[in-house]
């Protein structure tokens, strides 16, 4: 199995989903003892939210390009970012980084495509519901993917950045979200897509009337496939 590299902190909350997800996935399919190779970096996300406020993309970029080659530097021979939005930097991020990086907008629309399904909706970050960088390469793999209205992309930005990212959860905020996710449906979206890595912490297929793509663990099971297949 090769060595993978997590760039996380981003938030912490949804860290400790990845490294849960692929050590259960890893014993899944390895079974016995088998546990993944991995290198986890957890960044302070209060510096990176600042930078994300302050609209400091540039230094962000540069930021996560330091932590990509010290992940290198240090034997990981797979990048995983453990996050929808920093993606936005994926460019800037592997930057004379010689080792893949799994990205996770194209994890999420094979799944997507795999289903046969066309139309999802996409719930996460101000950032990734209203930049292209995310929405065009859904689109590039033929989905047609749908943003709620701007009130329900306010609420769902608050309640990641107050709520899921300190890792809080209230059943105000599940509410929230399941209304946003049926007016999603109500407008004709076949799935729905929990393009944050904390959104699965209110949403799931339990409470979600159409197949659900939760990122966090389409991701994880896209880089353990690649760190075994590698092999
Ligand atoms: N984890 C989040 C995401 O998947 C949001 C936090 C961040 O801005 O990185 O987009």
């Amino acid at each position: 199995m090769k060595t993978l590299g997590i760039l996380g902190g981003m938030s912490a909350a949804s860290t400790q989903l990845y490294y849960a997800y692929l050590c259960e996935l890893t014993k899944e399919q390895l079974g016995g003892l088998h546990s993944p190779e991995l290198l986890i970096r957890s960044v302070d996300f209060a510096r990176i939210e600042s930078l994300q406020m302050s609209n400091n993309w540039k230094a962000a970029g540069t930021l996560l390009n330091e932590e990509a080659k010290r992940l290198q530097d240090g034997g990981a021979q797979l990048l995983v970012l453990a996050t929808n939005t920093m993606h936005k930097l994926a460019d800037e991020m592997m930057q004379g980084v010689n080792i893949p990086m799994i990205h996770i907008a194209d994890a999420t629309a094979q799944a997507i495509q795999k289903a046969g399904l066309k139309r999802p909706g996409l719930m996460a970050t101000r950032f990734t519901m209203e930049q292209r960088f995310y929405l065009d390469r859904l689109q590039t793999a033929g989905l047609d993917a749908v943003v709620p209205n701007k009130a329900d992309r306010a609420t769902i930005h608050t309640i990641i950045y107050d709520e899921l990212c300190k890792n809080f959860i209230s059943s105000e905020s599940r509410a929230h979200y399941e209304i946003v996710a049926q007016r999603l449906i109500d407008n004709g979206c076949d799935s729905l897509i929990l393009g944050c890595t904390e959104v699965g912490m209110l949403l799931g297929s339990h409470n979600v009337s159409v197949p659900v793509f939760d990122t966090t663990k389409l991701h994880c099971e896209a880089a353990l496939h690649a760190a075994t297949e590698l092999e």
